[in-house]
């Protein structure tokens, strides 16, 4: 058995998130590999160590003194040491770093060094080695990661220290510079080494006790989700439910290998549990839905044009003069005479009027509709596939609350349905859906 703990930046961000750290991989010996990122915020008002090397950067970069900035990070590195007790010479990094601090230093040079001490110290902390990610994850020139090249090295410094400390959010390109991923991004590390090793599982840790049924901000106190799918995380996420990564999932996707977000603050607590197929005899839950998630603020498009169905130059050219104002389209409801096109209104706004007149130029429909103020919530379950009633259920419960729907998608391959509802039913809608389904029984 191997397990790949990836630890988030609020998992160490101080001496005694490290400590939890050490009881969470002493308590599991299949807990081998160990990927970190940058130490955190120790509470709200604290700066992530990422966002200061940032900061230093920028500092460097406009000419104005970096020195307060950098003497923070400094400390934040020799308290977590100190009081550990750890020997790491931290003294001599700092040193060759400051030297480094100039306009020729690469942005992204810098900022890998957060997660590369966190990673320092952490291995001498853990007893186990030290695998440094400029080794052994690559990228290509156009920042694409090479997959093929990557596994094939972590698998080999994994042959020479099998118990290893790995920093996230970072490789190198080929002729050896530094790249960092993007943001959160040592969650695609973790998973890449989990994929490299074959790993039985992959555990993201963080400081929520896994994936919540919806927004806390909006339901109170939702329940955690024990199963899911990465298919069905993949809709939560889209429609903006952020917990990790989205470039995560795919490596560990690929090898069937289960990823667990757990809490370093409460190891007691299982996490959500995502993977590729879950058996239902094991989740133990009948509820049709595993998540509810939303985005506010759409405009929707609505083009008629009587068989517009049967003419889809209409459709097609719709979609060009959007993809040439570079909008996203986020959904297309066809019907017989009409169809309706969802974009984000924050980048249509500017331009929707241009559009509209383009549209009735070159395209002359018999009318054109906007709505905006539209925001779309997603109920995603991947039972409602083979329960009849499903969708009954969500749209009654909406009716019998008054909740007035504007429109209807369902999601890909029937686990979500989506609506589309005025802004200011935003939350209601949630929150309505969200007590309509938990209503539900859950066997024990
Ligand atoms: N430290 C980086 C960030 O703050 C990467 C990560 O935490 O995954 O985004």
């Amino acid at each position: 058995m191997l397990k790949v703990a990836k630890f988030g930046g609020s998992s160490l961000a101080g001496a005694e998130q490290f400590r939890r750290v050490k009881e969470i991989v002493e308590a599991d010996p299949s807990r081998m590999c160990v990927v970190v990122s940058a130490a955190g915020k120790r509470n709200k008002k604290d700066s992530k160590i990422t966002d200061l090397l940032y900061l230093t950067h920028a500092h460097i970069n406009y000419g104005v003194s970096h020195e307060d900035i950098f003497s923070m990070i400094e400390e934040r590195y020799y308290g977590i040491r100190d009081e550990l007790g750890l020997k790491y010479d931290l003294e001599a990094e700092f040193a060759r770093l400051r030297g480094e601090l100039n306009r020729d230093i690469s942005v992204d040079y810098l900022v890998s060094r957060g997660e590369y001490l966190t990673a320092r110290l952490m291995s001498e902390y853990l007893g186990f080695g030290f695998v440094d990610a400029a080794e052994c994850v690559f990228f290509s020139y156009d920042g694409q990661i090479d997959y093929d090249k990557t596994y094939a090295a972590i698998a080999e410094k994994a042959v020479k220290s099998p118990r290893f400390v790995m920093p996230g959010f970072y490789g190198a390109l080929p002729n050896g510079r530094i790249r960092v991923m993007t943001r959160g991004g040592s969650d695609i590390s973790g998973a890449i080494v989990a994929n490299a090793l074959d790993a039985d599982i992959y555990e993201n840790w963080t400081d929520v006790s896994g994936i919540l049924m919806a927004d806390p901000k909006v339901v109170e106190n939702p329940r955690p989700i024990k199963y899911v799918t990465y298919q069905e995380l993949r809709e939560l996420s889209y429609m903006g439910a952020s917990v990790l990564h989205e470039e995560s999932i795919l490596p560990v996707k690929e090898k069937n290998i289960p990823l667990n977000i757990r809490n370093t603050n409460r190891p007691q607590d299982p996490g959500t549990m995502i993977m590729e197929n879950i058996d239902e005899n094991l989740s133990r839950s009948r509820r049709l839905i595993t998540g509810i998630a939303g985005r506010r603020s759409f405009t929707v498009l609505t083009i008629y044009k009587k068989h517009i169905s049967t003419d889809t130059r209409i459709i097609r050219k719709t979609l060009e003069m959007l993809e040439a104002c570079k909008v996203e389209v986020e959904h297309i409801t066809l019907g017989v005479d009409s169809f309706n096109v969802v974009m984000p209104t924050a980048q249509i706004r500017d331009r929707i009027y241009d559009v509209i007149s383009d549209i009735k130029r070159e395209l002359k429909p018999d009318r054109i509709k906007m709505d905006d103020n539209i925001a779309l919530i997603a109920s995603v379950g991947r039972r409602m596939v083979s329960v009849p009633g499903s969708s009954a259920k969500l749209f009654g419960a909406l009716g019998a609350n008054n909740i007035n729907i504007r429109m209807i998608a369902q999601g890909s391959e029937e686990i979500s349905i989506i609506v589309g509802v005025n802004n200011c039913d935003f939350e209601r809608t949630i929150r309505t859906l969200y007590d309509a389904f938990m209503n539900e029984e859950e066997s024990k």
